[in-house]
């Protein structure tokens, strides 16, 4: 037997005997467990779930085991995430910390902020948030303001970030500073990493069209924070910045799979509210409609997997990557689209008078809107697969 083989099987039995039945199926925002020093479990079995997983590494499966992962290389992660797939399994931690700040502190990061930052990250002891957007800086996010002042082996922080995801309940945010305002733009930014219980820390949630306070507005009051937790060097941090922003966009280019949501398809709605013949959706229209979708989804992942195939063999073209972001959250959105028109009226759902299912169809068409936000616009996408992909000039 190859020892991939061995090695499948090894997790396939590991998650089949420790998975409990429960968690092998897409989590409700209300069953998600995040890690922080407030961590909660929505049941016995999420938290069951989440310490084996602790135990073994498996939050990080691909970190190394010293910083609290299981060590796996590629090809293991691959089968492991293939594995956990196959058996439904949910993640038993979510947190920034794990796909945005936790690979930034390894590829950027001192031996001793390694060492500070990624167990606890592992372990779900901490929970991170990006401050990297301001009032006057999203798509030019490189105009930031806000400002940290150099004084003795501390910088003293003033100024407010804005759409900084979950900061409410965050214990430690990763944010862009200017340290040099006569600088280029780029070149006068700095990556520092510090608490959000910090003394002149305060965020104020902003509530969102779908009722929910997802995101907030911090700021920040004369904060202090060593110097010595700057990630990378003071004036360099727009080199990191932008790694962390190419782990944002790979994370959402696959949010079918990452995204929380009802569960429901383009082609379960047809057949509920359009009719169905022998599994068939009766309205032709919307029948090849649907088909469309199920295409267009079907060569995304293939796509996908054909990327990281050719990437473990070495022979893969990086740019290619850059796509997966705009493509995965314009599909998205298409793709509520369609069951809002299929559901009619029923995707209209608010308060009483409409199922969960249909509140919840509302919310996800809704919330599909903000990932081609989040993270980079489309706009920002296309100008940046022409530019980067492509060749183009830029005028
Ligand atoms: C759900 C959600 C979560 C978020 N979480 C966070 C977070 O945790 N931390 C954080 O720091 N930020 C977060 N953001 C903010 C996000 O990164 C910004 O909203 C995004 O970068 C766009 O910036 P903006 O909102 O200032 O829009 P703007 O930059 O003002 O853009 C407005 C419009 O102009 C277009 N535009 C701007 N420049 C160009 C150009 N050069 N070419 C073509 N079109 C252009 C844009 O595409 C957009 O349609 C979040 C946003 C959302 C929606």
């Amino acid at each position: 037997m190859s020892d991939s083989k061995a090695f499948r099987q090894e997790i396939r039995a590991w998650l089949e005997e420790n998975c409990p039945e429960s968690m092998r199926s897409k989590a409700k925002p209300e069953e998600q467990v995040w890690g922080g020093r407030n961590i909660q479990f929505p049941s016995e079995d999420a938290r069951v779930w989440f310490e084996r997983c602790v135990e073994k590494g498996y939050c990080v499966p691909d970190w190394p085991k010293e910083y609290g992962g299981a060590g796996f290389d590629q090809k293991q992660t691959r089968i492991f995430q293939q594995e956990m797939t196959r058996l439904n399994c949910r993640p038993p931690q979510v947190n920034l910390g794990i796909w945005m700040a936790g690979p930034a502190i390894l590829e950027f990061g001192t031996e001793e902020q390694k060492r500070e930052h990624l167990p606890k990250i592992a372990r779900g002891e901490i929970r991170w948030c990006q401050g990297y957007s301001e009032p006057g800086a999203g798509s030019d996010l490189a105009g930031l303001q806000c400002k940290a002042e150099s004084d003795g082996d501390e910088y003293v922080i003033n100024g407010s970030k804005i759409w900084t995801s979950y900061a409410d309940h965050s214990d430690w945010i990763y944010c862009l500073v200017r340290t040099d305002s006569d600088a280029p733009k780029h070149n006068g930014i700095t990556f520092l990493l510090f608490d959000m219980a910090s003394e002149g820390v305060e965020a104020k949630p902003i509530e969102l069209i779908t009722g929910e306070t997802h995101f907030c507005q911090t700021f920040f009051d004369n904060v202090r924070v060593p110097k010595k937790n700057a990630l990378g060097e003071e004036n360099k941090g727009w080199t990191v910045a932008k790694r962390v922003l190419e782990f944002e966009r790979d994370m959402m280019s696959d949010m079918e799979s990452t995204a929380v949501n009802s569960g429901q398809s383009p082609r379960s709605i047809g057949q509920k509210f359009l009719g169905d013949e022998d599994g068939r959706v009766t309205d032709e229209v919307f029948r090849h409609a649907i088909a469309k979708h199920e295409v267009q989804r079907r060569g995304l992942e293939m796509s996908q997997q054909r990327m990281i195939d050719e990437y473990m063999q070495g022979i893969g073209d990086p740019r290619i990557a850059m796509i997966f972001k705009y493509v995965g959250t314009e599909e998205e959105k298409s793709k509520y689209e369609l069951m809002v028109k299929m559901a009619g009226e029923h995707s209209l759902g608010w308060g009483e008078g409409y199922t969960e299912n249909e509140i919840q169809m509302t919310k996800d068409w809704m919330g599909a809107k903000t990932h081609s936000i989040a993270g980079g616009t489309s706009e920002i996408q296309l100008n940046i697969i022409a530019k980067r992909a492509l060749g183009l000039p830029e005028k």
